[in-house]
């Protein structure tokens, strides 16, 4: 007879209520690591699927103190430009501002303010000698299309500019007094060495909890696959200025996957790697003796993934995430619990079972930073969440690719689906949310951090009449 485990899901257990040591959620730490190098502030990933990441999530999921993984299912060059935009938010300096030559006409200049994302443009010369600035105002109502940037800018006679080495206080004064939102760093000889934004001074005063790198910039991560392009990607990505690359492999515990850690890593030993997806402890250890510096657990327990149901394989997701972290924590590097998060409990659980972090992918998807489309059904809003390996995603690639459309889909077997999610506003809240909950759970463990929950968790299994207990019931929701 067959010998087989019995493995669990978050929904077949709860936490053990411990005497608490905190007297309010304030006092609890949800500092955790993405990777062995990257610390985050809390321990939340954004999903790399094409209706969850894109750089407004990106942006804003660093901004709260987690991260965001840019999905992969973009041109090598959007996906790296997605890359620059996060890395340029909230900076105090800019380096290398974008820029435009006086000699372009008013249509090339919105072009280019639409292909980068900005509102403003500096104007320099061949020599990157500063002529003039350029802004969204000096723009609108403008119709002769053939007018060029050199009559549109307001030239460098009466611009405030800044110097080399200008500090955050010094900067202040400058807006304080001109009254101008962008302000322009020179060097001696005039040449444009950098771009101070009033924006962002107010954002890097807001947003404390930021997950920035040593330069003060936004961290941003972004997905990789294995196919032979990947190292042509990985360079435009680290080009980028990217922080971390995930692999993302449905079966991440692959040869295929061991070779591309490898040579990655030799070519950019700086750059931190995510492998996966991966559930088992033996998959474990060879990524991460691969060369990973951070494992993602997750074979089939995604809100929008079938893959269990198609293929067979899988593993309950709380035990998947208990035997790598076990491995995982013997070489300190943090395990991420991909799929299957449906409420601020199950976080609770993932972290308390071993993972340093969670990957969230329906469960922000219904959010405005979200990049799905917005439903409108019977008067209630939704939005789009669908799994990458879809139908509807592979569709979406082969037309992308330009390719012939019917001889390839017919080769498809989809291991995902495509769904909708109930709108939910701002990303902003539905974290806090879902921290909130997080930090009550740390609370019942009697800790006050990630690392002492780990220490002191303590599991129950429950049964079908435990779940049912565990939700509101006998009563009519309002
Ligand atoms: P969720 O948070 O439960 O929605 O799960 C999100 C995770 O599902 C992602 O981070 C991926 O690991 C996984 N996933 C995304 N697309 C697919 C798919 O098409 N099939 C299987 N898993 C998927």
């Amino acid at each position: 007879m067959l010998e087989i485990p019995l493995k669990l899901s978050y929904d077949d257990v709860l936490l053990v209520p411990k005497k608490a040591i905190v007297n309010s959620r304030k006092e609890i730490s949800t500092k955790t690591k993405l990777t062995r190098n990257i610390l985050l502030n809390i321990p939340v990933v954004s999903a790399n699927m094409d209706s969850v990441t894109e750089f407004e999530m990106a942006i804003s999921m660093a901004r709260l103190g987690g991260i965001g993984i840019i999905h992969r299912f973009l041109t090598i060059k959007d996906q790296a430009n997605q890359v620059k935009i996060v890395k340029r938010k909230d900076n105090l300096i800019i380096e290398e501002p974008y820029s435009v030559n006086p000699i372009k006409n008013l249509a090339e200049l919105k072009q280019i303010m639409e292909d980068k994302g900005v509102n403003g443009l500096l104007v320099t010369d061949r020599e990157n000698k500063l002529l003039g600035i350029v802004t969204n105002r000096d723009v609108k109502f403008r119709e002769n299309d053939e007018m060029l940037v050199s009559e549109l800018m307001t030239p460098r006679n009466r611009l405030f500019t800044g110097w080399e080495g200008i500090s955050l206080a010094e900067a202040k004064d400058i807006f304080k007094i001109s009254k101008v939102e962008k302000l322009p760093i020179v060097n001696q000889n005039n040449q444009l060495v950098g771009l101070i934004t009033q924006k962002d001074i107010i954002k890097i005063e807001t947003h404390t909890n930021a997950t920035r790198d040593d330069k003060g910039r936004l961290m941003v991560g972004a997905a990789i696959g294995t196919k032979k392009e990947f190292m042509k990607r990985t360079d435009a990505l680290v080009e980028a200025g990217v922080d971390v690359l995930v692999i993302d492999v449905a079966h991440g515990h692959a040869i295929r996957v061991i070779e591309v850690i490898q040579e990655i890593k030799n070519k950019y030993p700086h750059i931190e790697i995510v492998a996966g997806n991966i559930a088992t402890g033996e998959a474990t250890k060879e990524l991460i003796e691969a060369g990973a510096d951070g494992i993602k657990i997750g074979v089939g327990p995604g809100s929008i993934c079938s893959t269990r149901i198609v293929s067979g394989a899988g593993v309950p997701q709380f035990s998947a995430v208990n035997d790598c972290a076990k491995i995982a924590q013997e070489y300190n590097v943090p395990v991420i619990a991909d799929g299957g998060i449906k409420v601020s409990g199950d976080i609770s659980k993932a972290l308390a079972a071993g993972a340093s972090s969670v990957m969230l992918g329906s469960l922000l998807a219904g959010t405005d930073e979200g990049p799905g489309l917005m439903i409108i059904k019977n008067g209630d809003k939704f939005k789009v969440s669908r799994g990458m390996a879809s139908f509807g995603a592979a569709m979406g690639r082969n037309y992308r690719e330009n390719k012939k459309v019917d001889k390839e889909l017919e080769d498809v077997v989809p291991e995902g689906v495509e769904a909708m999610v109930r709108y939910k506003g701002s990303v902003k809240e539905v974290i806090a949310q879902l921290v909130g909950g997080l930090r009550s759970g740390i609370s019942y463990c009697g800790s006050n951090c990630i690392p002492m929950m780990w220490e002191k968790a303590e599991f129950v299994r429950i049964s079908p009449a435990g779940m049912r207990e565990s939700k509101p019931h006998d009563v009519t929701l309002v």
